[in-house]
């Protein structure tokens, strides 16, 4: 039984920084309020956590964030290997991406298609992934099973935002079924429109079985409860400040105390920043991704947009927009944002959002945005997530990189990093847990390249 020491809102948080740059902010941040988002809002008040780190400390496994990734490592440790891990967080529980996302589980990691997995590996590794990414899904479905998330389950609607993007739909389609054996539904436009939601952005969709919708933060509350009730113990407002390992001992520095740990998990997700950890340095690509919700639709506004569907929907979009309609009949909207965390409250960002709700469903012009917010999503330079052991003498381990598509495989991430520490990682053969993360030839300049390619993408998502 773990003893309830403190809970979050009794250390009167500090203001959120709206301006946090994991490329420019030395950390992220010390005891920071939640971002405004619909979730925080919504989700009740917080269970009970661990308080701060308040003393000197030794411990078996350190796990430093605790987003979805530590939480489910924290709980998979506990479960499935008998180790009680400690949770450092800099913030509030899971006050990174975890509280901000869309809450769209999807069959996801990275950001490439099934195609892509085949060009890249070939097709058998490629059916190894899928069969990862497969059992992954059950895994997240196996752990939101006692967790009031306010599942909206039916699978994903992945729409054709134009009639040239259908093509490559159709493509990936016969991909899916054919080498993969994954039984997705082609919808011509007006099945989409009549049968799901009358996108008029739509001009198609694939149908995936996989897809809930979740409450993000009641989904972070569940995993924090859990993973509290197994045996860890999770510690906000305590960042590591500072690293030094000696004799395989690492002493991780918060403002509290040090906690020396013999072995550490990194699940810092987008916020890691660039100091944290040498095999993190310049391995990640911090991209800005932003989300509103509207007020409640009336009956009459959700007849004209012929709102039936409550599942997860993704476009074709590179900058692709995701939404859904929540269960309490808001829409949720989000998209791609500004480049710097100083440019990212610039009302431009919001507008984009706003005139896409727009153009999908006009009837919804002028509809009041209740909510606005974002977040750093991690994004790796092959677009695709790592869970690794960077250096084979070092018992430090990570998981991150899932470009935006956390909220399912952070829980599979989690199990697997859990199964590394434990020593349990022996048919770990897929090049995600076999390789580190990849660097970038030109890091300094990447957020020049990527002005230049968010140009390029919107040229080719909306003219080209
Ligand atoms: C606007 C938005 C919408 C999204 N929508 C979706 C979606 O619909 N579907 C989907 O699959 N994914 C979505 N994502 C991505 C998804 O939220 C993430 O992939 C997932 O939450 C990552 O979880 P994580 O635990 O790895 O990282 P995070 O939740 O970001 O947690 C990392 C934590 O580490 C802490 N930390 C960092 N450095 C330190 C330190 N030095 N010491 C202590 N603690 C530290 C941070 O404070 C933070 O709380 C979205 C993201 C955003 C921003």
């Amino acid at each position: 039984m773990v003893t309830k020491m403190m809970s979050t809102p009794a250390l009167q948080p500090k203001p959120y920084d709206t301006t946090h740059d994991p490329l420019v902010t030395p950390g992220p941040g010390h005891n920071q309020d939640y971002a405004p988002t619909y979730w925080v809002a919504t989700a009740g008040p917080p269970p009970a956590d661990d308080g701060p780190i308040m003393r000197d400390m030794d411990v078996d496994v350190a796990v430093i964030g605790s987003g979805y990734t530590g939480l489910a490592c924290a709980i998979f440790l506990a479960q499935e290997h008998g180790i009680s891990a400690t949770v450092l967080e800099a913030n509030r529980v899971s006050w990174g991406c975890s509280s901000r996302n869309g809450g769209q589980a999807q069959i996801a990691f990275g950001r490439l298609t099934r195609s892509q997995w085949i060009e890249r590996w070939g097709v058998d590794i490629a059916r190894a992934m899928h069969d990862e990414v497969c059992e992954a899904f059950a895994t997240f479905e196996g752990l939101i099973r006692d967790i009031d998330c306010e599942p909206q389950p039916g699978g994903h609607l992945y729409v054709a935002h134009r009639p040239k993007a259908m093509k490559r739909l159709e493509a990936e389609a016969a991909v899916l079924r054919d080498v993969f054996n994954y039984k997705v539904e082609l919808l011509d436009r007006e099945a989409v429109r009549r049968n799901y939601v009358d996108d008029r952005d739509a001009a198609g969709a694939i149908h995936e079985p996989h897809g809930t919708g979740v409450h993000a933060v009641k989904l972070a509350y569940g995993y924090l409860s859990k993973a509290r009730r197994l045996g860890a113990t999770v510690h906000p407002a305590s960042p590591i400040v500072g690293w030094e390992t000696r004799n395989g001992t690492h002493f991780l520095r918060t403002p509290g105390g040090i906690v020396r740990a013999r072995a550490v998990a990194i699940a810092t997700g987008g916020y890691s920043g660039q100091t944290l950890h040498a095999s993190l340095r310049n391995r990640y690509f911090p991209i800005l991704s932003n989300s509103i919700v509207t007020r409640p639709l009336t009956s009459g506004e959700k007849a004209a947009c012929n709102f039936l569907t409550n599942e997860v929907i993704t476009d074709t979009r590179t900058l692709r927009f995701y939404y859904r309609k929540l269960p309490d009949d808001r829409v949720q909207i989000g998209s791609r944002s500004a480049i710097t965390g100083a440019d990212a409250d610039n009302p431009r960002h919001l507008q984009l959002l706003i005139d896409r709700l727009h153009c999908k469903f006009p009837p919804l012009q002028g509809i009041d945005i209740d909510y606005s917010w974002w977040g750093w999503v991690d994004v790796s330079h092959d677009m695709m997530p790592r869970i690794a052991q960077p250096d084979a003498r070092e018992r430090v381990f990570y998981a991150l990189g899932y470009g935006g598509n956390g909220v399912m495989y952070a829980a599979q991430a989690g199990r697997r990093m859990a199964e590394k520490i434990a020593g349990k990682a022996d048919r770990h053969e897929l090049p995600i847990f076999s390789s580190p993360l990849p660097g970038h030839p030109l890091a300094p300049f990447r957020r020049l390249g990527q002005r230049v390619l968010y140009h390029w993408y919107h040229l080719r998502d909306e003219i080209l």
